[in-house]
């Protein structure tokens, strides 16, 4: 994959991901992103969905994304592509963690987006392009308004 030469979202992405941010709080949410990647770089999310955060520990500081839960997402969203990933840093910076990097390593070439509410304005996305060991800020060009 190309990296993004340009980032859309749905207008209603920015929401329902400020929404899975609360319903987990404490807990860190997680989820799959899906969209369209052009050929020309410019890349769209169209949606995102919630998935299990089934880490073994304290889900406050970490997440898991149940596997089983991701390929039956894959599946069931099958008019789009697969573009990322999501999770979130409830008390946390909006910055990839050293333990985010290293494990996103095996999926490199996908948008990684950290929810986090930064100096207590409320969650927002912020929006990377992950190579094997670097997340790259990804700026959103403008919100697409569908639906
Ligand atoms: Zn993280």
């Amino acid at each position: 994959m190309h990296s993004p030469f340009a980032l859309t979202v749905s207008a209603n992405l920015d929401e329902d991901l400020k929404r899975l941010f609360d319903e987990a709080f404490p807990n860190e949410c997680c989820g799959a992103l899906f969209g369209s990647v052009g050929r020309d770089g410019d890349w769209h999310i169209d949606k995102a969905v919630g998935l299990t955060n089934c880490f073994g520990g304290d889900r406050t500081k970490a997440f898991a994304i149940a596997p089983q839960e991701l390929s039956q997402a894959v599946r069931r969203e099958r008019t789009y592509d697969l573009v990322g990933f999501f999770h979130s840093h409830p008390r946390g910076s909006h910055r990839p963690s050293i333990k985010d990097i290293a494990e996103a390593g095996p999926w490199p070439g996908y948008i990684q987006a950290i929810i986090a509410s930064i100096d207590g304005k409320g969650p927002k996305p912020f929006f990377y392009f992950a190579t094997a060991d670097l997340w790259q800020p990804v700026p959103i060009r403008e919100l697409i308004l569908d639906d």
